[in-house]
């Protein structure tokens, strides 16, 4: 990717944390005494993961938090990304076609689960499966370098649609059976995912503070210290205009929040916008009323799931995109062109 690129994507990565106090990058600044007996510290800190930017904002007791998430999110990535040779999900799409299957870890199958069922219950919106369609539109690619970028043909994508499709997966006894030519991408989850582990890992009293891995973030604890202790504010992209934030959200400690927009990767020809969420239906990006939709709720891996699968249902039934976050006790938030909202999640003006 472009450094200019990367160092947008950083922006935009960092911009809800401003809300949040003030960031000094890479410090930790020694405060009170923490209930694990050790010194309670700020520390911030930022890293490129899954092909965006991860950073945390955190007041901790616990050791050096931040090299903890670097290397958790790493590890994370080293089993979910398709594109590292040497992952699970890469060894799993190697088998695609082998009668035998692939036996799967125990956790890699409970999130598979997870992905399927969300699948089912989006009617498909939601799909893990489409790595022959993401592979072939390489919008991370032509989103880094626009002037070089081919638009894929018609034909090429209905083949790598025929490819793909959740209901043809198997997952039994331990194993996982793919139909051949089909990939999984959990591109969708990767983040939430991530954000339920270092919730796992620092939900308690000794930590506070935000966790971000690119458009996905989690809040710990509470803003300042009691009495003086309120709720995060959380800063919304602006999706007319994705350098600058539309507005907040209120959040108290321990929740995921994700949004998924058309403004994060994508390439305009002809003044249509190709953008990375695609439609499972068509295999084409999804074109929307709607600019960007936010979820809210306690779940890392479904707020992600969610605001992709919302995205994509949102397009054509916003009213059954809704009932889908609620019906996972998920707050949502939808933003359309003319900046107008809707759904039960509030944006609040900025202060
Ligand atoms: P997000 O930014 O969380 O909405 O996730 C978008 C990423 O998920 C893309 O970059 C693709 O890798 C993958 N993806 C695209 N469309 C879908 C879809 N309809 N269902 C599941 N994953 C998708
Ligand atoms: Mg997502």
């Amino acid at each position: 990717m472009k450094t200019e690129k990367k160092m947008k994507r950083l922006f935009r990565g960092l911009a809800a944390l401003f809300l949040c106090g003030t960031l000094l990058t890479g410090c930790a600044v020694p405060g009170g005494t923490g209930s694990t007996g050790s010194k309670e510290q700020h520390y911030t800190g930022a890293h490129l993961c899954m092909g965006t930017v991860f950073s945390a904002d955190l007041t901790s007791s616990q050791e050096d938090p931040i090299t903890t998430l670097t290397e958790m999110g790493n590890a994370l990535e080293q089993t979910i990304s398709y594109r590292i040779d040497t992952s699970e999900i890469a060894a799993i799409n190697a088998s695609a076609g082998d009668p035998e299957g692939y036996p799967v870890s125990e956790e890699l199958a409970e999130t598979l689960e997870k992905a399927l069922e969300i699948s089912e219950k989006s009617s498909g919106a939601f799909d893990p499966t489409l790595g022959a369609l993401t592979t072939l539109w390489k919008l991370d690619e032509g989103a880094a370098d626009p002037e070089h970028y081919n638009l894929p043909a018609r034909e090429e994508i209905e083949s790598a649609r025929n490819l793909c499709g959740y209901q043809k997966v198997r997952l039994e006894e331990g194993r996982i059976y793919l139909p051949a030519g089909m990939r999984l991408d959990l591109g969708a989850i990767g983040k939430g995912i991530y954000l339920n582990r270092a919730k796992l890992l620092f939900e308690g009293p000794y930590t506070r503070g935000i966790i971000s891995a690119g458009g996905s973030i989690l809040t710990l604890g509470q803003k300042g210290e009691p009495p003086e202790s309120a709720p995060w504010n959380i800063g919304i992209t602006n999706p007319l205009d994705p350098d600058g934030l539309c507005g907040m959200i209120e959040v108290r400690g321990g929740m995921c929040i994700s949004t998924s927009g058309d403004y994060e990767r994508y390439v305009e020809r002809d003044g249509v916008r190709y953008h990375h969420i695609l439609d499972p239906a068509t295999g084409y990006p999804v074109s929307s009323p709607y600019g960007s939709v936010t979820i809210l709720c306690v779940n890392g891996l479904l707020s992600d799931a969610l605001s992709t699968a919302c995205y994509v249902m949102a397009a054509t039934d916003p009213e059954r995109a809704i009932e889908l976050a609620h019906s996972y006790e998920a707050q949502i938030l939808l933003i359309d062109r003319e900046g107008n909202t809707t759904g039960d999640l509030k944006l609040l003006k900025l202060p």
